[in-house]
Parts: C-alpha cells; structure tokens; sequence
C-alpha cells in the first residue's frame, strides 16, 4: 500500500498533516529506507553503515560483516517497508516492534526471523498491515538526543519550508498540537536558496551547539540541495539524532517525490516498489488512468478530477457509495476506456458502474466505444448507467443504443447517481 501522506500544511505555526480518508492511497514515489539513506550519503550527509537481507541466514551475514570490518559493537533490525511507524509496529509473528536494536549477531538472525515473511501493521497500514519481504541491518549507535527536520513544499507559503522540532522520534503531529512552540519553521525563497545564517539558527532552535551545530547546519543544507536536485516534495528525517561517537546522524529517512518529474528522475523512478500498493491501480497508472480503490460498490468512470469527486459526492448524497475515484483525463483513448471498465469490473465489490463524462476535449465516442468494447470481452453482468454530454455525445448516445447492451442512460449527473444507487 502506498505512503498515506497527502502532504502537509503549516497554519499560524501549526503542523499539520491534511487527513487522507482511510482506503484512499496517494501515488508519489516513496522509496525504501535503504535507498534514501544511499542518496543520503551520496550527498554526504551521515547515516549509518548498513545492508540488506532476504532472509534470516542474510542478515546474520550483514551482522557479521558490520562487526568484522567496522567493529560493531550492536546492531538494528528494520523492517523494509514504505511504511511508517515501524518503530511502534506489530508483526504477526507475535513480535512487538518493526526496528529492533539488539547486541549479537544471533540476535539479527532471530529478529529478522520473525519478521521476514511476516506481516507489520502499523498506525498507518490499517488492521491489514503490509508483507516483510526483506530487512535493512545497520550498525546501531547510541542516541543521546532525537530531533526532527524536515523540508516540505507548502502552498500557503508558496515554496520550500524547513520544518525542526527538539523534540524529534515521536508523533510530529502529536508535538505540533500539544507543544506548538517545540516546532521552527523556516521558508526558502526557491530563487535565492537557504541562508547559512538563518539554517544554523534552525539548528541551534533544534538544540545543537558548537560543531553539532555547524554538523546539523550542513547537513540540512546538503537535504535542501538533495531536495531541489531530486524533485522532491518531502524529505523527512525522524529522528535526527546526536550520537555521542558520530556526531549529528541521519537515523530515519523518508522521502517523497513529485510524479510530474517522473521523466526527468528516472534513476529515481527505477527504485520504484508497488509491492505494497493496490494491485488495481498499479495496473491503472500503467494506462495513464488516475485511479483510487475505496470502500463501496458503484464503479465510477468520470473525465476530470473536480467531476469525479462531484460525482461521488452526489453518489454519496442520494445514498450510494463509490468504489473508486477514476479521473480518465482529458485525451482518452478507447483503449483507456476499455482498461478503465475492466479495471472497475474486476472489483468483487463492485456491484453497479455509474459513466459520468462531460466532452469537452474527450470525444464522447471514444467512451462509447471503449465501454462497448470493454462490454463486448468480459460480458459485463453488472447494472450500468450512463450519462454522456458534451462533444460528439449524441452520436455516442446512438452507438450504445445501436449496441444492442443493456445500458440505463441518464440525462444529467444528478439522475445518473439516482440510477446507479437503485440499481443496487
Ligand atoms: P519508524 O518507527 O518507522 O519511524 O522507524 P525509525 O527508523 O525512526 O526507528 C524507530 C526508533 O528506533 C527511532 O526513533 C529510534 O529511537 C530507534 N532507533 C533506530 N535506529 C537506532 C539506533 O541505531 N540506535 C538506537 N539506540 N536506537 C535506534
Ligand atoms: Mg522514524
């Protein structure tokens, strides 16, 4: 499943994060653990040294190594998933806890026992929680102190902001409520880049002094340069700890990147896991369809984003619930449509299919045909109400008609939802 962060916004001072409705994903490359702690130290700011294992026998081999050639004195178990929280994790091996730090070499076998194969469910992952396929093993140092950092792109500053609290590792929403004064933001004019001054301000707010200050200072300007390099929209690290022997270090990393860069960050892309997404919208972003997986049983197939969500607000209105978002944009192909319906279709849940398409750059026969075509191979059983305006929609009206299937057309969106929820 994917990452459930929309994205954030900051209000008088407050954190917060936009909530995402439980069962609705947002597609933005988020990569594993491992690999944003590769590019972190590409861009040579400090993480531990680690590895990562398949299986049990694997990581006790990456254990060894770590205390063979740089001496490790314990070690920490992490759970690879895209996930967060894994920390306060649950796995159905009966283990408590997706990051484990332990001190011998056949403690990662064990722990890395009980999670490979196992399922973690976090506060993010719903009851379902998310497979463990592999682990990442990383020498562990002591953290004397956890602080957060993060860089986010806000709307309502119009621009980067540079998010910092002392008191980092935990719930940062959690901290932006009970303790707002605990969280420093400072915004970057995209043009003129970050101020050393203003950045070793954030540091010092963040409770580093002296060399852990210039340390921390650097390495936040080295994430800002990694951030506009990268395209991303967030880079998180929590904690951002102090390490009696290390200095400041990066201990989390979670970084998201902006898909409408995807063409230009293809190193990027190729890290992409859809392991733990939705199958069904795998399959729809590889049509180009900007599809979304929710709970209830009318299929919606509408062009446009703000008509899709009108759609399934009128759904919601007359009784109904939709069983996904699906925006099928503005140039569709009737081969989209034909992927768009079979996509839909393939839901058990789904139990009636509402076509809701104003033509206005979509030519109305293409939609006609794909869900002729669609019809046509996998013998839809399932009610379908129509309701098609705009360009062309009264040839494609006829080409329904003249299709022989049996199609319940309706006139406006308002009648359309009407149809869709009694046909249930
Ligand atoms: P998350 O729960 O998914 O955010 O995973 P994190 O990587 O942030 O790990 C959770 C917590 O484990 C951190 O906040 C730390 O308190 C702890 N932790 C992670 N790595 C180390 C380490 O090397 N040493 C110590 N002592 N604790 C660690
Ligand atoms: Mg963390």
């Amino acid at each position: 499943m994917a990452a459930r962060v929309l994205g954030r916004r900051l209000l008088s001072g407050q954190l917060q994060r936009p909530q995402v409705p439980a069962g609705v994903s947002v597609r933005c490359l988020n990569l594993h653990e491992s690999d944003s702690k590769q590019l972190l130290h590409n861009y040579d700011v400090a993480v531990q040294r680690f590895g990562v294992a398949h299986n049990a026998q694997e990581a006790k081999t990456v254990a060894e190594d770590l205390l063979s050639k740089h001496g490790a004195k314990q070690y920490v178990v992490k759970a690879l998933v895209l996930t967060g929280g894994r920390g306060k994790g649950m796995l159905s091996s009966g283990m408590k806890g997706g990051v484990k730090v332990v001190d011998k070499v056949e403690e990662v076998e064990d722990v890395s026992s009980k999670m490979i194969g196992y399922k973690l469910v976090t506060k993010q992952t719903g009851e379902q929680g998310v497979d463990v396929s592999r682990v990442m093993v990383a020498e562990a140092l002591d953290i004397m102190r956890e602080t957060y950092f993060s860089i986010i792109l806000d709307r309502g500053m119009g621009g980067p902001v540079m998010v910092g609290s002392p008191e980092g590792g935990m719930d940062i929403e959690w901290v932006a409520e009970h303790k707002p004064d605990q969280i420093f933001t400072l915004p970057i004019d995209i043009k003129e880049g970050p101020s050393k001054d203003k950045v070793l301000e954030l540091a010092g707010n963040l409770g580093f002094e002296g060399e852990l200050r210039e340390q921390a200072c650097h390495q936040m300007m080295q994430l800002y340069k990694l951030f506009l390099e990268k395209d991303a929209t967030q880079v998180e690290i929590n904690p951002l700890g102090q390490s009696p022997d290390r200095g400041v270090v990066c201990f989390d990393a979670k970084i998201n990147f902006d898909d409408n860069a995807s063409y230009r960050q293809k190193d990027m892309y190729a890290l992409k896991d859809t392991a733990e997404d939705d199958p069904l919208e795998v399959r729809a972003t590889d049509c180009g369809l900007n599809f979304i997986k929710m709970d209830g049983n009318i299929g919606c197939l509408v062009n446009g984003a703000g008509l899709a969500m009108a759609t399934m607000d009128i759904v919601k209105l007359h009784g109904g619930d939709p069983a996904n978002f699906l925006d099928v944009g503005g140039g569709v192909q009737e081969h989209q449509v034909t992927e768009a319906f079979n996509i839909i279709s393939s839901d058990p849940k789904v139990k009636s299919i509402l076509v809701n398409i104003f033509g206005g750059i979509v030519d109305c026969r293409h939609i006609a045909n794909g869900i002729i075509s669609a019809c046509r191979q996998t013998g839809l059983k399932l009610p379908l109400v129509v309701r098609l305006a705009g360009t062309k929609s009264e040839e494609a009206r006829q080409l329904l008609e003249e299709s022989g299937l049996a199609i319940t057309s309706a006139g406006d969106i308002q009648e359309a939802a009407i149809k869709a929820v009694a046909s249930l």
